[in-house]
This record gives C-alpha cells, sequence and structure tokens, in this order.
C-alpha cells in the first residue's frame, strides 16, 4: 500500500473513531486516535489499556502528560527509542471513568466494542514488533488472534503473534510499578530495543516456497506432538520426540513415519527440517517464545482443537497417530535433560557412539536414521 492510501485509510479510521458511540460511558470522553500516535510506517506499535484521565484524554495523546505517561516516556528515552519512531495506541480509544469520575478499567464489553478499531490499526500501520502494555492490552489482543500468552509469565518474551512479534510487557503506571519496578520494566524496554533492532537488520533470505513433502509430514507430526502439549515444549524436546517416534515407527513397523533428514548433533539427534526459523511455516499457529534462554513452543488451545479434524486426521494415518500418542504417553512427561539420556541410551545412537570409538571417525552430522523405502 502506498503512503498515501495508507493516509487515506487512516484518516477514514479516526474520522470513524471520533463518530464512534459504542460505549454509553465514554461518550464525554476524547477518542485518543490520530496522527500524533505516530508515524504509519512504524516498525514497532505499543498498546496499552485505555487513555488516562490526567493524560491522554486531556493531551490527545496516548501515554503523555501523566505519571504513567511520564513513567512511558522514559522508559523508551532510556534505552533509545525514539517516540517519534513509534506507533502508540491503546486497547479502548477513550477514557473509561467509573462513578466518581476516576479512571476505571475497561469492561470486557468496550474492549471488545474497541477491537476493530485496534485490529484496523495494526493491519494499517503493520509493524514488525508489538508491545502490549498491561493485562489488559494484552487481553485485548487475543481478541485479534487467539493466544495463550499471560502477563506474569510472558512478559519481555518474543511470540509469533499475527505473523508479527508479540512481546508483553507491564504497564507503565504506578500502581504496575509495584509488581514490577521500574529497573526491571527497564530491561523489558532494552529487550524491545534490541528485538527492534534485530527486525531491522537486513535479513538472510529464506525460500517462501512450500515445504518438501518430507518436511511438511514431519511438521504434521511435530503438530501432534503440540497438541499433546498443552503447556508447550522446548525446541530441544521436540527434535528428541520427534527423533523417539520415528524411531517407534521403525521398530513396530519396520519403517520410519517420514523421510526428514536427521542428524547427529552435540546434544544429539536433530532434524534438518525443524530448524527455528522454518517452524512457523512447517507449524501452522505455532508460538514460540524464550524462557530461561530456551527457545519454547506452544500452540494457541483453540488453533489446536478447531483445526485438529482439519490438519491432523487426514495427513497423519492411524497408525501414525497411535505411535506419536504412545511416545508422549512414555516420553512426554521427561525433562530435557532425561529425554536426552532416552535418545542415547537408544540403539541407534548406541551403534553410532561405538562406530564413531571403533574408526575414529567424527560422525557429527552424519545421518542418525535411515530414510525410508521409497515405493
Ligand atoms: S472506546 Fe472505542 S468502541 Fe468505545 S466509544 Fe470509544 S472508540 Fe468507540
Amino acid at each position: 500500500m502506498t503512503a498515501d492510501a495508507k493516509a487515506l485509510k487512516f484518516v477514514d479510521l479516526v474520522n470513524r473513531v471520533v463518530a464512534c458511540t459504542r460505549c454509553p460511558r465514554m461518550a464525554d470522553s476524547a477518542r485518543v486516535l490520530g496522527p500524533g500516535c505516530g508515524p504509519l510506517k512504524a516498525p514497532l506499535v505499543f498498546v496499552g489499556e485505555a487513555p488516562g484521565r490526567l493524560g491522554a484524554d486531556g493531551s490527545h495523546l496516548p501515554f503523555h502528560g501523566d505519571k504513567s505517561g511520564h513513567n512511558f516516556e522514559r522508559l523508551i528515552e532510556q534505552v533509545g527509542i525514539s517516540r517519534y519512531e513509534v506507533f502508540v495506541t491503546n486497547a479502548v480509544l477513550c477514557n473509561p471513568k467509573d462513578e466518581r469520575g476516576n479512571n476505571a478499567t475497561p469492561s470486557p464489553a468496550e474492549i471488545a466494542n474497541c477491537a476493530p478499531f485496534l485490529r484496523e490499526t495494526l493491519e494499517l500501520v503493520d509493524p514488525a514488533v508489538v508491545v502490549t502494555l498491561g493485562a489488559v492490552a494484552l487481553k485485548a489482543c487475543s481478541l485479534l488472534e487467539p493466544h495463550s500468552l499471560s502477563l506474569r509469565e510472558h512478559v519481555r518474551t518474543a511470540n509469533v503473534w499475527m505473523k508479527r512479534t508479540l512481546i508483553p510487557a507491564y504497564h507503565p503506571g504506578q500502581r504496575a510499578m509495584i509488581h514490577r519496578s521500574f529497573a526491571n520494566q527497564l530491561s523489558d524496554y532494552q529487550y524491545v530495543a534490541e528485538t527492534l533492532r534485530r527486525q531491522r537488520q537486513p535479513k538472510r533470505k529464506v525460500s517462501s516456497s512450500k515445504p518438501r513433502p518430507d518436511a511438511a509430514k514431519l511438521g504434521i507430526v511435530a503438530r501432534r506432538i503440540l497438541e499433546g502439549k498443552a503447556e508447550g515444549l522446548s525446541y530441544f524436546a521436540l527434535h528428541k520426540l520427534c527423533f523417539l517416534a520415528e524411531l517407534a515407527s521403525l521398530e513396530a513397523n519396520g519403517e520410519r513415519m517420514t523421510n526428514a533428514y536427521v542428524v547427529r548433533q552435540k546434544d544429539g539427534p536433530y532434524f534438518v527440517d525443524l530448524h527455528a526459523a522454518k517452524l512457523p511455516q512447517l507449524i501452522e499457529g505455532v508460538q514460540l517464545r524464550s524462557e530461561g534462554g530456551k527457545l519454547m513452543l506452544a500452540l494457541p488451545s483453540q488453533l489446536a482443537l478447531e483445526d485438529e479434524a482439519a490438519l491432523t486426521a487426514p495427513a497423519l494415518s492411524l497408525s501414525d497417530r497411535a505411535t506419536v500418542d504412545s511416545v508422549l504417553e512414555k516420553y512426554g512427561h521427561l525433562s530435557d535433560a532425561e529425554l536426552k539420556r532416552t535418545v542415547y541410551l537408544s540403539h541407534v545412537m548406541r551403534d553410532l557412539l561405538r562406530q564413531e570409538r571403533a574408526t575414529g571417525a567424527n560422525l557429527y552430522n552424519a545421518a542418525v536414521l535411515p530414510f525410508k523405502s521409497q515405493t
């Protein structure tokens, strides 16, 4: 979309917001959306809860004019993010007040009323990174595309959402500082700035072609494993469980489920087609986040249920499904360390290590599993 077309669409959006009367108690509040929110080509959008009575309701600029705005502006300034390069908005665009005229939390109905405006804004600006400020903003985003993120568990993590990166952060208001100190929030904003910097680096060319059939089948197996782990699992565990599933199939049926290439690496078997950068293409809807230095994966529960019949059933035979499910039942509860031990105790890995010792050859990156016979 050209810059002019974007600008026209934004004017139309702002006009509709200004005329909006969906929330009765917001009748006298300012509609806080306009050019002052930021450039329409901003790479980063901050989404807050609602305009504050002493801030944006008067200044007409989100996070400006009150204590929350002051904290927000200090935080971004200290990590080198300019307000002029980002877009700032709220889950609801008008200030909700209680019966005494004080700031109130927007109701679920008010958040739902305003969600289409948030969606339009995000689609128009099309940022690479969205940062939610507070639990209300994070929840509001789940109305646009379901996610299972919680502020407590997923603060300062990068998650794939609406084909962009979503980072949950705390609200910069004084009340939230009780739960997350200014120093801690500063670290969160440093993480945001670093994520933004990485997004801006020229990307390595990634093939947009469809995954090879072998990789696609592996994606279905991986998806089945993720469906069985509602709480998510580590990237490391996904590789090991896929390996154990392939091994179980080989032992039970004489052949593997897929022909994906699996090689030996330092931590054991590694599926080349399950490279982290390829996962969103391979497993539709997968959410990635970093947790304690580990890459974690999960499927939004709603997506897993809705898509199960459409995606898993026709692509995996009943016997393959039974194999994957039995592996999950047997090994799905193991920690990463236990999975590593289990994998290394398999006859395939023991044979490989024995061969390495006997020949003195370096079998790093050697194929670990035989290819299945082509019929
Ligand atoms: S909060 Fe949003 S939906 Fe509600 S009146 Fe304001 S602009 Fe309309």
